[in-house]
């Protein structure tokens, strides 16, 4: 780690430190001239970074429609990518995209179905058992 890992000014447009030993480089090398270490494809950090973030989002997304559409286990997935994505968004100090809310929004409406669903279920059994138990209903007069 040295001092220039942070962005320098640009001095020209086309320039960023290398992440290796700080020299400034050209953005589109893949391997650096001054440590011949070897560079992801000329991609800049913040790039990389923010990537990473439209990744998650997107992932989140994906798995909250999934999981409002056909199987709501992945909702938990949903809601997880959806705070990765904010995470790493306010690491970068980038806004965080759209794609991550709605992912972890419709995560969080998967598991409030799945609840209330259980609650109803819950409830008519619930409510059955009460009713057989204490009125001796339609059920036990078969035989
Ligand atoms: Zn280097």
């Amino acid at each position: 780690m040295s001092e220039h890992d942070l962005q320098t000014p640009a001095e020209g447009a086309d320039r960023r430190p290398c992440p290796y030993c700080g020299e400034a480089i050209r953005a589109e090398a893949i391997k650096c001239r001054h440590c011949g270490e070897r560079l992801e494809g000329g991609k800049r950090p913040r790039g990389q970074a923010s990537q990473q973030i439209e990744q998650a989002a997107t992932l989140s997304l994906v798995f909250g429609l999934i999981s409002l559409l056909v199987c709501q286990c992945l909702a938990p997935l949903a809601i997880i990518k959806g705070n990765e994505a904010a995470r790493l968004a306010a690491a970068s100090r980038e806004p965080t995209p759209g794609t991550a809310t709605a992912g972890k929004v419709l995560g969080w409406i998967s598991l409030a179905i799945v609840g209330l669903s259980v609650l109803v279920y819950g409830g008519v059994i619930a409510f059955a058992l009460v009713a057989g138990t204490a009125g001796g209903g339609p059920g036990g007069a078969g035989s």
